[in-house]
């Protein structure tokens, strides 16, 4: 789940290496949810469906949902579909049907930490274009990861974003972003999706950040709808969203959201 940009910023909470172990098994946890709710994408299904099936399966592996309630949000995962951006909230009226995408955001509780992950999924057969951006999207998220190294500056992460989202001719959303994640959701600090190379706070070993893309084909401007959560493109185009819960280590990011 994104982070509003403009909070206060405070001091980040620093992981010792037991902490990011066990964070790992919300990670863990996240990054299998996920893939359940991947899985179960296809045409027919309506988001609500996926949103009770990954409820239930969080809860039998002994997490708990971290978005439900988060903030007043309804359900267990954000179900996105084509020009929704974050934060759609799962319904029985929406039925993913061939050609449309979905992004899915899933979030679990372990032990009292958390693990944030997101994927935007493929219904059926999609557009060639369609298909170019979520590959570029998800090659702009491992290129922020592979920024997240200790001695790099924040914005190095949404530098590395934003050069491949715009080389591929596409714009980021500006308003949302990752975050620090820990014992909260949503910690200290942002991570934008943009930026320029050595600003922002300098990385150190035990942060942890959930960086995630959020990447619109075409304009970067977008509002809010009317339940309050849905974040959708001004222009109508479709929006793909990408995340990752990653440590910074001595030896180098280590994803905490890969299986
Ligand atoms: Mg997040």
């Amino acid at each position: 789940m994104t982070r509003f940009r403009f909070v206060k910023e405070r001091k980040p909470h620093l992981k010792s290496p037991g902490e990011i172990e066990a964070m790992k098994a919300a990670g863990q946890l996240s990054a299998r949810a996920l893939k359940l709710a991947g899985g179960l994408v296809r045409p027919g299904i309506t988001t609500l469906e996926i949103d009770g099936c990954v409820e239930e399966f969080i809860r039998a592996e002994g997490g708990v949902p971290a978005f439900k309630g988060y903030g007043g949000f309804p359900c267990s995962i954000c179900a996105s579909v084509n020009e929704q951006v974050v934060h759609g909230i799962p319904s029985g009226d929406v039925v993913l049907k061939e050609g449309d995408i979905v992004s899915i955001d899933t979030g679990a509780i372990v032990d009292g930490w958390v693990g944030d992950n997101a994927h935007t999924f493929t219904v059926g057969a999609v557009a060639p274009g369609i298909q170019r951006l979520l590959d570029t999207v998800e090659r702009a998220l491992w290129a922020g990861i592979g920024q997240a190294v200790c001695g790099n500056h924040i914005r190095d992460i949404g530098f590395a974003v934003q050069s491949i989202a715009e080389a591929g001719g596409y714009s980021v959303v500006r308003q949302y972003t990752g975050h620090g994640i820990g014992r909260a959701m949503h910690e200290e600090p942002s991570v934008p999706n943009f930026g320029r190379e050595g600003e922002g706070i300098m990385l150190e070993e035990g942060l942890v950040l959930a960086i995630e893309p959020i990447v619109n084909m075409g304009t970067k401007h977008v509002h809010i709808l009317e339940d309050r959560w849905t974040v959708v493109t001004d222009d109508a185009r479709p929006s793909a969203h990408f995340e990752h819960t990653v440590a910074v280590t001595g030896d180098g990011p280590v994803v905490l959201t890969r299986e």
